[in-house]
């Protein structure tokens, strides 16, 4: 069962204040996981959760793991800017971006950001562009092929294909750039790789960690580079539905380590620094969508319409993602009853859920839509010139707070040649 970090007191009353729909994240939520993130990996001194942008480009939230240690990890110029605006500098940056603009790699050499390179035609790009290569540099790589983990009969626990990714450096690739860079005056190397996406297994981080590792201790014996620090990325999942079991980080760093013990500290390499560039795992959970049931519709099917639409909430229109849905004050009331859950859009894929079983709703009924903090308002749009919600945090003290207003037709007209 999952449960909200609001009751329907709570709601209705900030609902009178900022109204529906909106998102809300709950900072006690954020920081407690933070720290378990921190705690799983104090094995490893240097070690830095560099948290994705792209998941939650929201200011107050990127201040508030700033405050909690964490750094950030932009693909993106207007990341890198609202990065630097935050308070972020230098080692705190991680720039893991591809196909990337001149312009990109311009910025993040000025904020003194780690450069991650996405491919070895970028090496002699980054030297032309900037004048120099910097001392600290990453490369990504990618080992081709598909990865899998855990194989029962119902299939792998893990399954994705690096193959059909367009991102990283095949090994031999990996082992030219380090030489190149090397020459052009790099001093110290890190090594990155995405292997698989929202995995639910305590066994992904420790089977990337190894095939990292090996590749780390091959480099540095094939190219002499000094390898400094090793970059899990992103990839930890959480369980959007009830019944899945969560990843136990605890138990994730102490793989990593068991892996680290076994292959780094025997070739020497015991002083590599780790970081992770998580984004769902950080903050999915602890975000919610809170919309109100406004139509009810009986034809084929028993439709409810609520007041958010995809343009808040993308990944069940464009990858049938499931998100939970609770009844906000029927908690506890049986879900005898089947619902479409939609939205406005003029776009048959605007359901948040389809033949969902949920209690009986009545117009007025307020939803939570859970594990929205990630990749939920971050992949807004405008369709149809529904504009997107508020942002809202739901304070350690219980207080709310306001941190993006919601957008208004003059947002949308502003860029407007009329
Ligand atoms: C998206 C992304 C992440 C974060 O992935 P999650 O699955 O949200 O943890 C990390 N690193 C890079 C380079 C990414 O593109």
């Amino acid at each position: 069962m999952k449960t909200p970090f609001l009751t329907k007191a709570q709601a209705e009353d900030i609902a009178q204040r900022f109204p529906t729909p909106f998102h809300i994240y709950d900072e006690r939520g954020i920081r407690e996981n933070a720290r378990r993130l921190k705690a799983a990996f104090a094995w490893n001194p240097g070690f830095r959760e560099y948290f994705a942008v792209k998941a939650t480009p929201t200011p107050a939230i990127l201040k508030l793991l700033k405050e909690e240690g964490c750094g950030v990890d932009c693909s993106s110029l207007v990341e890198l800017m609202m990065s630097d605006r935050c308070g972020f500098s230098g080692g705190e940056i991680m720039f893991s971006s591809n196909e990337t603009p001149a312009e990109e790699f311009r910025l993040a050499a000025e904020l003194g950001a780690t450069i991650n390179l996405d491919d070895l035609t970028h090496v002699d790009f980054l030297k032309e562009t900037l004048g120099y290569i910097p001392k600290k540099i990453s490369c990504r790589y990618n080992p081709g092929g598909t990865f899998t983990l855990g194989e029962s009969k119902e299939g792998f626990q893990v399954m994705d294909n690096p193959g059909e990714a367009k991102y990283g450096l095949t090994r031999p690739q990996m082992t030219e750039a380090f030489r190149r860079l090397k020459e052009l005056g790099a001093e110290e190397f890190g090594i990155h790789a995405f292997l698989a996406s929202n995995t639910i297994s305590n066994d992904y981080y420790p089977a990337l960690a190894r095939i990292l590792f090996q590749t780390a201790v091959e480099l540095q014996q094939e190219t002499g580079c000094h390898i400094t620090f090793i970059n899990l990325s992103g990839g930890v999942g959480v369980p959007y539905r009830p019944e899945q079991p969560a990843n136990d980080i605890a138990v994730i760093g102490e793989g990593v380590r068991k892996a680290y013990e076994e292959i780094l500290v025997p070739a020497g390499m015991g002083d590599v620094s780790l970081c992770t560039e998580l984004g769902r795992f950080m903050l999915a959970p602890y975000g919610h969508l809170v919309t109100r049931v406004i139509h009810q519709k009986h034809t084929y099917k028993e439709y409810v319409g609520v007041d958010a639409c995809a343009s808040n909430l993308m990944r069940p229109a464009i990858y049938g993602a499931y998100h939970h849905i609770t009844v906000l004050g029927k908690e506890n009331a049986s879900c005898d009853h089947k619902y479409d859950v939609v939205g406005a859009l003029c776009e048959n894929s605007d359901k948040f859920a389809i033949d969902r079983m949920l209690p009986e709703i009545e117009i007025g009924d307020l939803l939570v839509i859970h594990d929205t903090g990630a990749h939920g308002h971050a992949m807004g749009y405008q369709y149809n010139g529904r504009l997107r919600s508020a942002e809202l945090l739901l304070k350690e003290d219980g207080s709310v707070e306001l941190i993006r207003r919601a957008e208004t037709p003059d947002d949308y007209f502003a860029t407007v040649v009329w």
